[in-house]
């Protein structure tokens, strides 16, 4: 007799951004749901920590790194999962020119790592693999889209199209259900500091406070389709609920400048935006991508998909919420 089981999903990456707004997705959804953390010496899972306790469902927690085959292999045979999303990454640009074989082992060929160990112990799991639109970089094309070459501009997205490629590799060549999704930036106020709009978003929230003075960026006028990460995850979900494994584009079709995301940022507690930042030329990349912008029709079409908070609402909750993390006033 067929034994009812939960449907498990196995999720790298789960300390991160994405990790956290798909774990309660799936949560909600009444999946078991296992992230796979890497051991760190200081850990403060603060994404996932409303997750971990309290009432209903939870969170498990596995200890696992993308540069260790083996521990892949035995996660797959232990928990035999439905669902494998590999959200795990060195996700950072900038840090992706400092550390470019870092970036290779883990983005690269972590990717290949997961790839393996669902081959060899989990074949019947359908697979997400986290593609992004860096991998676009010095695109020739206005819009991109699912048949726009590839031209990545930074080992990040070199990294990234090795992953994406050999994801297509292995649901050709060994019948995996292996999908990957090309997601332009998608935000949120669980992004990590380092990223341009969260930092924007923490900057304006603690000089509102008095406790920053000065706000120091790189360009303003590279242009980036940015969504909300929420969003982002719920096509993830349904990625891997097609009939047949298809790759797509996520994103919002709308381009908006680093000089948009400032203003409407100071603009949220009522300040001018000119009277607080600076342009530094330190921070600039050794190779820009100067505009990304998604054709996500792909996704509407066959997916139902569409994005559900515009550019004026992802600012107003990041800020709000880096206000609220400062306390009252
Ligand atoms: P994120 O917040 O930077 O999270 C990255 C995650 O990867 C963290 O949980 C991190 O763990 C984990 N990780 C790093 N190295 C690892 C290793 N060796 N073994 C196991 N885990 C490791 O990224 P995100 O914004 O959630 O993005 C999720 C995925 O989507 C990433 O692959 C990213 O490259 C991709 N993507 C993101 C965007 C975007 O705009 N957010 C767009 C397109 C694609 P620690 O907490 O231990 O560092």
């Amino acid at each position: 007799m067929a034994v009812n089981r939960t449907p498990t999903a196995l999720i790298t990456g789960i300390t991160g951004q994405d990790g956290s707004f798909l774990a309660e997705q799936l949560l909600e959804r009444g999946w078991r749901v296992v992230g796979v953390a890497r051991r760190s010496a200081s850990p403060h899972p603060w994404r996932i920590a409303h997750l971990l306790e309290g009432p209903g469902p939870r969170l498990e927690v596995v200890e696992g790194d993308l540069l260790d085959l083996g521990c892949l292999v035995d996660l797959m045979r232990a928990l035999r999962p439905d669902q494998v999303y590999n959200l795990a990454a060195q996700s950072f640009v900038p840090t992706s020119w400092r550390q470019p074989l870092l970036t290779g082992e883990v983005t690269a060929l972590g990717a290949g790592r997961m790839l393996e160990a669902v081959r060899l112990a989990a074949p019947e799991a359908r697979f997400y693999q986290a593609s992004s639109s860096e991998m676009f970089g010095l695109s020739d094309r206005e819009v991109q889209d699912e048949d726009t070459p590839f031209h990545p501009r930074s080992p990040y997205g070199v990294a990234k199209v090795y992953a994406h490629h050999l994801t297509v590799n292995y649901r050709e060549s060994h019948g995996l259900f292996a999908v990957s999704g090309i997601l332009f930036n998608h935000e949120s106020e669980r992004r990590g500091e380092e990223f341009v709009t969260r930092k924007i978003s923490r900057a304006v929230a603690r000089i509102h406070r008095g406790q920053q003075q000065r706000l120091a960026l790189g360009r303003l006028d590279v242009r980036r389709d940015w969504g909300f990460a929420g969003d982002y995850t719920a096509a993830m979900r349904l990625l891997l609920a097609q009939d047949q494994p298809r790759d797509m584009v996520i994103a919002t079709g709308h381009s908006w400048s680093v000089e948009d995301f400032v203003r409407r940022a100071f603009a949220v507690v009522g300040r001018d935006w000119c009277a607080h930042v600076d342009q530094d030329p330190a921070m600039l990349r050794p190779a820009e991508i100067l505009a990304l912008r998604g054709d996500a029709r792909r996704a509407r079409e066959l997916l139902g998909w569409a994005p559900t908070v515009d550019l004026d609402g992802l600012v107003q909750r990041m800020v709000e919420a880096d206000l609220d993390r400062l306390g009252p006033s």
